[in-house]
């Protein structure tokens, strides 16, 4: 979601007359998109913050700005006015629709322009945006969450949820298609809240199946879904579809019932599991994956091991997995101050969780050599440039072996699988492209 704002904002300074700078040394203008969710994105944000004053002392003519989530958080504008004046503006995630605007007014002032919403307003449509190159896009459908998992800052730093409504998002998937995008992933911090705020309400379900109706669309995923309301009509829809991938992400963050109760995730090991088994009766072929927190404050080793226990039953693709970071305002984090787990506890618990998933990440890859697939390939493999990587409708990385004649970029193509490591496939071309070369093609070729 960060990534689909910056693509907002470098479209509206496309508009104001910017262009890309080759490096931040060349830069007129340097804005820092920062990430909250956890203490090392925000240690990460602070770190470079840091390392650009001197670049501001060599050229103070420039400008810095510092946007998103972190701005939304008052210790961040704290630490910003005592260890970074250099910093000109700082506005959050709410107002980014004026950045130009917010722009002008830095570079008429003396003092850092701090413009921070505490809500945010109606849906703004419209907004210009620089896309990436290639075939895939990533299209807004629901800001916000009103969630209030106890960890998490995402209800404090993106608001309450807001869905746009359904007809500018498929004139939006349409003229992505239109111009040769043909992965297009649908997002919200709660992708199937989707709707249940419009007039008349409206589900993620009914949304996907209009734009699978978009010709040109060959993949449709939707990113991130709440276990709790992944219903069985989504389910349906997914399995009766051609185009909405066969990957189910479902966050289950714990095993433990009285962790998951804490964490305010409002379902239970069973029910969750049991959403699970529905997702496999429907769609057999379905590729799951989710993500995990280790250390959640009073964690103990039974309810540990009752997440070691989900991961073997459920046999994930892949998950994601974090040791719990204490965030500001949420009530966790009180918690965190009374009943931490120790530092080496978590980093045990979360390396004991890798290395079974990377276990089960190994045999769930083994199980497809030999499959036929359709992958997108993506660009020459940075450790190897004879080789392609490529991906899968369900997200797995594929590489196949390339021939320099030939240019496959952002082109479908079908492979054989050949092999499986722990974290990728590698397979051989077993066609040719089913899709013609991208409209919009790269000049030089992309490392990945
Ligand atoms: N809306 C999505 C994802 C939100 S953030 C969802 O509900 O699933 C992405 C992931 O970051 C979460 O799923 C969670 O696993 C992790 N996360 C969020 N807050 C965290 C925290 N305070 N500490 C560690 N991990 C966290
Ligand atoms: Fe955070 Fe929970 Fe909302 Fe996901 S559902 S963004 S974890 S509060």
């Amino acid at each position: 979601m960060n990534e689909r704002d910056s693509e907002i904002m470098a479209g509206q300074l496309d508009q104001m007359g910017y262009q890309p700078a080759a490096s931040d040394r060349d830069a007129d203008l340097i804005v820092i998109n920062t990430c909250a969710v956890r203490g090392s994105a925000e240690e990460h944000a602070f770190g470079y913050i840091g390392q650009l004053r001197q670049l501001k002392d060599e050229r103070p003519g420039m400008t810095l700005a510092v946007a998103g989530c972190m701005a939304q958080e008052a210790g961040t504008i704290a630490w910003l006015k005592k260890h970074a004046p250099q910093v000109d503006l700082v506005f959050g995630t709410h107002n980014m629709h004026q950045l130009p605007e917010m722009l002008d007014r830095a570079a008429e002032s003396d003092e850092m322009v701090v413009d921070v919403w505490q809500s945010a307003g109606e849906v703004v449509e419209h907004l210009p945006s620089r896309r990436k190159d290639g075939v895939r896009a990533f299209v807004n459908i629901i800001y916000g969450c009103d969630k209030f998992c106890t960890y998490c800052i995402v209800p404090f730093t993106r608001g309450r949820e807001r869905s746009r409504e359904m007809e500018p998002i498929i004139e939006e998937v349409r003229a992505l298609a239109d111009e040769g995008y043909q992965d297009i992933t649908v997002l919200g911090q709660n992708v199937n809240s989707y709707g249940h705020d419009l007039e008349p309400a409206r589900d993620l379900a009914d949304l996907l199946v209009e734009l699978e109706k978009v010709d040109g669309v060959r993949w449709l995923r939707y990113t991130t879904p709440h276990p709790r309301d992944f219903s069985q009509k989504l389910i349906d829809a997914i399995a009766d579809s051609q185009k909405i991938t066969r990957h189910v992400h479902l966050p289950v963050q714990a095993g433990s019932n009285p962790i998951l109760k804490r964490m305010n995730r409002k379902y239970t090991k069973e029910a969750y599991l049991d959403l699970i088994e529905r997702v496999k009766l429907k769609i057999p072929d379905a590729s799951l994956t989710t993500d995990i927190i280790v250390g959640f404050p009073g964690e103990t080793e039974a309810d540990f091991e009752e997440t070691l226990d989900v991961v073997r039953r459920v046999r994930y693709d892949s998950a994601f997995t974090f040791i719990y970071s204490a965030r500001e305002r949420t009530p966790a984090a009180r918690w965190e101050g009374r009943d931490p787990v120790p530092n080496q506890v978590k980093k045990d618990r979360l390396n004991r969780l890798m290395a079974l998933q990377y276990q089960i990440s190994l045999e769930a890859n083994e199980q497809l050599v030999g499959k036929q697939e359709l992958v997108l390939v993506e660009g020459v493999s940075k450790k190897n440039d004879r080789v392609w990587a490529c991906r899968t409708h369900n997200n797995k990385v594929v590489l196949i072996d390339r021939d320099p004649a030939e240019d496959l970029i952002d082109r479908f193509v079908p492979v054989r699988i050949t092999g499986a490591k722990t974290f990728y496939l590698t397979g051989q071309q077993a066609g040719r492209p089913v899709s013609p070369p991208s409209p919009r093609r790269r000049v030089e070729l992309p490392m990945v």
